[in-house]
């Protein structure tokens, strides 16, 4: 609210129009305001007849333990993208009741003493969703340091609950996390989010990398000798397509909600050509069946031509980065419904941060011969209406920026409703989760972000998301106008 007392963005002139009487916000204030002409008469605390009691504002989630989805409230949204209609909706009411979206509409019945979060100054929007995140570790550990090798798992998981905190701080309410180094520390840090114990979004986790003898999700590495690596640190590293096929049922029958392949080289390993492929087609093959036959998805890293193609036709839901896709594989992408995960915002941070913090020359080398390739290939996977989600790699680059891909999506020619989508139901559809996130509708979890001001006008302004709510619990709100 204003100082005057009027809704954030409301023209006080049309307020204030002589001879006409408003009464604002009566029921969440408690109070009724009168515009009389220019004259504001506030009747503090005298109720109206027929007024309920003020309603409650939700509190923040200040802490742990806390219990995941209980939380029950009604959101009153200025201006609500849900995530899955073409327009937005005006001043309507979201109303969350154990941690669900009950009813999404204007003039609900809500039960006396819902806990109301006035958001009617704001634009509300589905908790949002990055397909490609790596939320255990440190940034620098890009360059593989050797700290990296003797970290115990309750280390890793400390530091997967920072980037967890921050990435939901940043309105990211679920993310699918495709890999860690250190085997199964991504599910103990899910596990902790899921029983209140520690504070991040939703995660799909995929337990290790499945990749080949030195590939792209391998720690090996000149500078150690590979009886120094812990084996925790390799424990998806297979040859052979019966290999794959263990290694694959074992990630599912350890807790793996999705499972990860690097079928092609990757640009933050040492060896290896992103564009060239590491595992064989019988290989992703093995995974894939192994993965669908589990009810399981796979996210399959591939920036070459060859690999994308060949993981598009084993069966693959999503091909991470894509950057050298070509039209072939596009088609087939299109034809298949396979959604590209491209990630482009890493590659500013890579080269402005990498580069003086010392990063291998190899890596910068393959970055810059890549990632401008990826930039190409996104747009015209747009133009040409192949399936795409939102991604950003964090992990390669700092944890609560992830909507930096934003503007970088748009710039590359993509609506911004189209990528706001990317972010919330097409996402949530490529996850398997259609039924729980990626809107706000009925049924669906009550994970809800706001901004300030219109992010189809300006997609940037997700850069600075207000509010955060998850399961009905309110983890990050303005603080309450004063009354
Ligand atoms: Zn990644």
């Amino acid at each position: 609210m204003t100082e005057a007392g009027l809704p954030a963005g409301a023209d006080p002139t049309e307020q204030g129009r002589p001879g006409r009487f408003r009464i604002l916000d009566a029921v969440l204030k408690g109070t009724a305001v009168i515009l009389i002409g220019s004259a504001t008469l506030i009747l503090a605390a005298a109720p109206i007849a027929g007024c309920v009691r003020p309603a409650p504002v939700p509190p923040v989630v200040e802490g742990i333990p806390f219990e995941p989805d209980s939380g029950t409230l009604a959101v009153r949204c200025g201006r609500l993208i849900d995530g899955l209609a073409d327009e937005p909706r005006q001043n309507v009411t979201v109303w969350i009741e154990h941690g669900r979206v009950r009813e999404v509409g204007e003039d609900l019945d809500l039960p006396d003493g819902t806990p109301v979060l006035d958001l009617s100054g704001h634009t509300v929007l589905p908790g949002l969703i990055d397909m490609h995140t790596h939320l255990i570790g440190e940034v620098e550990d890009s360059t593989f340091p050797k700290e990296m090798l003797k970290r115990s798992a309750d280390e890793e998981v400390a530091s997967g609950r920072r980037n967890a905190a921050a990435t939901l701080q940043a309105g990211f309410t679920t993310v699918r996390d495709v890999g860690v180094y250190h085997a199964w520390t991504d599910r103990m840090l899910r596990d902790e989010i899921n029983a209140g114990r520690a504070v991040g979004p939703r995660m799909q986790v995929a337990g290790y990398y499945l990749t080949t003898p030195g590939g792209g999700g391998d720690v090996l590495n000149p500078a150690y000798k590979e009886s120094d690596i812990p084996a925790h640190l390799r424990s998806g590293v297979s040859r052979g397509a019966e290999a794959f096929r263990a290694k694959a049922q074992e990630a599912v029958d350890k807790g793996a909600d999705v499972l990860k392949i690097i079928a092609s080289g990757a640009i933050l390993a040492f060896g290896g050509v992103p564009g060239s492929p590491e595992m064989t087609p019988e290989e992703i093959q093995a995974v894939i069946e192994v993965a669908h036959a589990a009810g399981r998805k796979v996210a399959a890293h591939a920036h070459g031509a060859q690999s994308i193609k060949d993981a598009i036709l084993a069966g693959a839901d999503t091909i991470e980065h894509a950057s050298l896709i070509d039209d072939e594989g596009l088609r087939l992408a299109r034809e298949r419904g396979v959604a590209l995960a491209m990630d482009m915002s890493d590659d500013g941070y890579i080269e402005r941060v990498g580069r003086p913090a010392g990063y291998p020359q190899e890596f910068l080398d393959k970055m810059a011969a890549v990632l401008p390739r990826q930039r190409e290939s996104f747009t015209r996977a747009y133009q040409m209406g192949v399936p795409l989600v939102f991604a950003t790699d964090a992990g390669t680059y700092p944890h609560g920026e992830n909507a930096y891909e934003f503007p970088i999506m748009v710039g590359q020619g993509m609506k911004p409703l189209d990528a706001i989508k990317a972010a919330t139901s097409v996402a949530a559809r490529y996850m398997g989760w259609e039924d729980r996130v990626g809107a706000v509708a009925p049924g669906r979890f009550g994970d809800l972000i706001a901004v300030s001001g219109d992010p189809l006008a300006d997609i940037a302004l997700l850069r600075r998301v207000d509010v955060v709510v998850k399961g009905g619990l309110v983890f990050k709100r303005p603080e309450p106008a004063a009354r």
